[in-house]
Parts: C-alpha cells; sequence; structure tokens
C-alpha cells in the first residue's frame, strides 16, 4: 500500500492499515511539520472517537496547549475590549452531552495533530515514511500500481496493490488519475496570521474564548488562542496577503480595539472552496481528504471529514487484503462517503454567508439606548444565523451510511453511544473487526461459527443496562468503524447471506 501525502489524512490512513497489520508507504515532501499554519483547531467529537480507538486521544489532550475547560465558549464582540455582542456556550462538542458521545472536541492546532499522528506512525513496524520524497507519476495495471518518486536520491518506482491518495488540494495523484474538482470558489480573499501579544489574554474584556468574532469596519476578523503563553491566531476576511502584510499592525490593534504589543509569526492567505472531486477511485487508487474535498473552514470540518475518508477506507481495504472483506466493500467508499462529504460542504458555505463583515452595523459601540438597540439587533442577528455553525452535532455525529451497498436492512447509522455499567464506553466493548452486541439471551453461536468458517475477525458481547436499552435491536451487527452493518431481533440461522452482503460479496 502507498499512502501519497503525510498530512493529518494520510497519516490518519495509515494508522487506520498499519494497526490492521497492512504495510504502507507514507511519501510526504515535508520533513518536518510546519508550525507556520495553524489551520484547524476544532478536532470534533467524531474524531476524537476514532483517536480513543487508535488509543491516543489522552495523548493529544496531553499535548494540546488548551484544554477543554479553558473555555466552551464562542464570542461577538466589536473589538477583544469592546462591546460584546453575542455569545454561544457548550460549542462544536466541547461539552460533554451525557450519552450521546465518549470524547468532547479537542481545541489543537493542526501541527499538533500531525505532530502526534507522525509519532505514532513512527511506533508502527508497518508502516515506513519516505519524508522530502514525492510522488510524481503512477500508472495501474490489473495486478498493481506503479508510483514514481522523486526522492532526495533522485526519482525510482515502487510497486503498490493499491494507492490513497491524500496529497491535498494541490493532489498529484488526483491528476494522474485524470479526476477533477467540480464546484465554485469563493471570490473573497482571507489572511491567517500567527502573531505572540504575551499581554493580550489579560487584555480580553469578554473572559476566555475559543473563538472571538470581530465585529467593526475597522477589522471585521475571527481570532483566539492558539495557547495559554501569548500566542494567537487571527483570519482577516476580505485582505489579501500584499495589503495585510503591510498593515498587519493596524488590523491588530483595531481587532484589539487599542493598539497591541505584537510580533507577525507567520501569514497564511487562503479563499475558501466548495469542491467535490468527480471521482474518488480509479481502480486501485483512491482519493481522500482536501484531495477529494473542500469546503470553507466554517464550523471546523474539513480535516475532520477526510479523517473519516481515511478511517472509512482504512479498515475496508485492510478486510479485502487480509482476505475476510469483498471487492464490493471497496465499492462502497465513494457510495458512503460523497453524500457525507456533499452534506459538509454544503453546511460549511451556509456558515459562510454571515462573516463579521456581513454583521458590520451602525453604533455598535455607541452609548446610551442608541447602542443598546444597535448590540440588541445584532445579537439576534448574530444568534439566528450563526447558531447551526457552532451546534453541529448532527452533522458530526449522524452519519448515515442507509443507502450504502454493504450495510443490511436500513441499518448504517453510528451505533448509538452509551456507557457501560463499569464505566467504560460501549465503544471500548467492540472487537478491531465485526462486532456482534446482543441483549443478554440471545443466541449467537451459528454467527460465531459462520464467521470462523470464513476467518472473519468477530468479537461478540452482550450488554446490559442502559447501553442494552440504547442498541437500536436485540442483535446489532457494527463494523470497525463504529456504524451498524445489520440489525435485528436475532442474528439468522443461516447468517452467510448477511455476511456475504455486509462484507461485500
Ligand atoms: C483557515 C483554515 C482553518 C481550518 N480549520 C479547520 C478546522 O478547524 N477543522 C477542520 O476539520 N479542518 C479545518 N481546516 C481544513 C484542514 O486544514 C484541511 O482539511 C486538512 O489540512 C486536510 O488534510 P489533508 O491531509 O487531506 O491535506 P493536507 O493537509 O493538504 O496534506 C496533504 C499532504 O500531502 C503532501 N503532498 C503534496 N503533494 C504531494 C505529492 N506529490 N506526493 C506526496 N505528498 C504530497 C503535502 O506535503 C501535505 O503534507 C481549515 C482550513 C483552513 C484554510
Amino acid at each position: 500500500m502507498l499512502v501519497a501525502g503525510g498530512g493529518p489524512v494520510g497519516l490518519a490512513a495509515a494508522v487506520e492499515l498499519g494497526r490492521r497489520g497492512i504495510e504502507c508507504l507514507v511519501v510526504e515532501p515535508r520533513e518536518a511539520v510546519s508550525h507556520a499554519r495553524p489551520r484547524c483547531k476544532t478536532v470534533n467529537v467524531r474524531t476524537m472517537e476514532h483517536l480513543r480507538r487508535w488509543g491516543i486521544a489522552d495523548r493529544l489532550r496531553e499535548r494540546a496547549p488548551l484544554s477543554p475547560a479553558f473555555s466552551t465558549d464562542v464570542v461577538f464582540c466589536t473589538s477583544l475590549t469592546g462591546h460584546e455582542l453575542s455569545r454561544f456556550t457548550g460549542v462544536l462538542g466541547l461539552a460533554p452531552q451525557g450519552d450521546r458521545f465518549p470524547e468532547v472536541g479537542q481545541q489543537a492546532p493542526q501541527y499538533v495533530l500531525e505532530e502526534l499522528l507522525r509519532e505514532v506512525v513512527g511506533e508502527l513496524d508497518t508502516v515506513t515514511p519516505a519524508l522530502g520524497a514525492r510522488v510524481v507519476d503512477l500508472a495501474q495495471d490489473p495486478e498493481g500500481v506503479t508510483v514514481t518518486v522523486a526522492g532526495p536520491h533522485g526519482p525510482s518506482t515502487v510497486r503498490a496493490d493499491h494507492v490513497l491518495g491524500c496529497d491535498g488540494p494541490r493532489s498529484t495523484v488526483r491528476e494522474c488519475l485524470g479526476a477533477r474538482y467540480v464546484g465554485e470558489l469563493a471570490l473573497r480573499p482571507n489572511l491567517g496570521m500567527v502573531f505572540r501579544a504575551p499581554d493580550l489574554e489579560a487584555r480580553v474584556r469578554h473572559g476566555p474564548a475559543v473563538q472571538y468574532w470581530t465585529v467593526n469596519p475597522e477589522a471585521p476578523a475571527l481570532l483566539g488562542p492558539l495557547d495559554r503563553d501569548g500566542t494567537w491566531w487571527i483570519i482577516a476576511f476580505g485582505v489579501e496577503r500584499g495589503a495585510g502584510e503591510r498593515d498587519a499592525a493596524r488590523i491588530l490593534d483595531a481587532a484589539v480595539g487599542g493598539p497591541v504589543d505584537a510580533t507577525v509569526l507567520s501569514t497564511d492567505p487562503w479563499t475558501a472552496r466548495m469542491q467535490l472531486v468527480d471521482t474518488a477511485r480509479v481502480g486501485r487508487v483512491f482519493l481522500a481528504g482536501d484531495a477529494a474535498h473542500l469546503n470553507p473552514p466554517f464550523g471546523g470540518h474539513g480535516l475532520n471529514t477526510g479523517i473519516g475518508d481515511a478511517v472509512d477506507l482504512g479498515w475496508k481495504l485492510a478486510a479485502v487484503l487480509r482476505g475476510w472483506g469483498g471487492p464490493r466493500l471497496l465499492d462502497s467508499y465513494e457510495a458512503e462517503r460523497r453524500p457525507v462529504q456533499d452534506r459538509v460542504v454544503r453546511a460549511a458555505t451556509a456558515n459562510m454567508r454571515t462573516l463579521s463583515t456581513d454583521l458590520v452595523s451602525d453604533d455598535l459601540d455607541a452609548d446610551g439606548p442608541v447602542g443598546r438597540e444597535a448590540r440588541r439587533a445584532a445579537d439576534h442577528r448574530i444568534q439566528e444565523t450563526k447558531h447551526a455553525e457552532f451546534h453541529a452535532l448532527d452533522l458530526v455525529l449522524d452519519v448515515d451510511h442507509r443507502c450504502s451497498p454493504v450495510v443490511a436492512d436500513g441499518a448504517g447509522e453510528r451505533l448509538p453511544h452509551a456507557w457501560l455499567p463499569d464505566g467504560r464506553s460501549l465503544y471500548d466493548a467492540l472487537g478491531p473487526g465485526l462486532t456482534l452486541l446482543t441483549r443478554p439471551g440471545v443466541g449467537t453461536t451459528a454467527f460465531t461459527r459462520e464467521c470462523a468458517r470464513r476467518g472473519v475477525p468477530l468479537a461478540v458481547a452482550a450488554v446490559s443496562g442502559e447501553a442494552a436499552r440504547r442498541l437500536p435491536a436485540d442483535a446489532v451487527l457494527v463494523r470497525p468503524d463504529q456504524h451498524v452493518a445489520w440489525r435485528g431481533p436475532t442474528p439468522p440461522d443461516d447468517p452467510a447471506p448477511l455476511l456475504d452482503r455486509v462484507l461485500g460479496r
């Protein structure tokens, strides 16, 4: 297996495959992870569930500079020292919600996640990183793929059974396949910056928050702390790189609401794109992550959706290569992921409709009744237009593969989460392959025997208490990605047709 691209999605795919004993070569041009572009800050609940399954959720939390206890708020204000306009709490899955999920979301700069995933990949004997190298060409035949890799010592060819193109927006793999993005580009430029301002946190009038949206005509922006040590990120809306770099001090002063002692560490211009690739698979080659889909960053979904691609493809490819999955399992990758990606692109596009720029109005900083009325109207508008962006757990968790060719009887939903009587998560009781969960007293012998005959890794667990009440049926067959493949009152006496379907035979 060759993974093109050792960004977050390629590394996640290598973790999913490598843990299942599949040998992977990860080809990645960047020797080291750069801290200059901390793009993703929102590692969402679903990604944290995968990290927990890989045994590394706590490792991310230990090294993330902001703990979930720091804040679960997003504040809209005229500036960091100006008036508060509106506030959302319990945002982005940062607060627990009973049984709904086992891991809250985590705010962490993208480089922190990437460094952790590099470390984890380094701990897997099955994964070989090829740093300082890039994929430049590939050609496939019925038996495999020949990949040309340009490395520090010149070009070489590598033979792989499959290739995953996780090489980002300018994907070479996508180009080699002749696939292309379909969709739209936003015209408005944006300038991301990382800056040091050690005294800033103490000056913020609105208390801790993970995001501050500054609604003022001088600096319509979005910013937040990267750590508790004076490092901040900002996105200045509608600002070109050149103008923004020349004008950085003025933009930062306006966002803060007064002169601030700040040093710009890096800049990162970007424009939003709403695009899906026309095909994410040609033969033995697949596209995942930004190589396959791009969405505006509002709501924090791009990387998280890419991790979902990596998980879906990872367990399926491993099942096929280990001999217990059939070819239709691979066909289901696009069938399952495309509707998810499409929904995310549409939601993120809707989030982009109202930014700080669009919320500016007269008198927001005025004293007296005029100012109060302007701020009340702004609050109303912000709550109406931005709520869905910060409270999007349905989008993140209610991913449903009902239309998938490899689920049976209308199943396909993410297994409803529950806490077990011993305090563990129900998800911790699942095996690495299929898991048959039952309420007490349901017979599993025929099913177990058929799985053993086929070499399908199966765990069986009888659950009781609240977890049993939350099961969608007396017997539930769960896939390695925690989605329900089938559910019913009792496993069929002849499980062969059901297994053929859910394993893509
Ligand atoms: C301002 C901003 C904020 C964001 N915030 C969030 C957020 O909060 N939450 C979220 O989920 N997402 C967020 N995103 C999106 C997120 O950054 C991307 O979705 C994510 O980086 C995609 O990961 P990837 O691995 O698919 O691609 P990339 O991160 O682009 O990685 C691709 C990798 O492929 C390598 N590569 C390139 N060419 C080749 C080649 N020829 N051969 C081999 N390797 C190659 C590159 O070096 C790179 O390491 C944000 C984006 C922006 C712009």
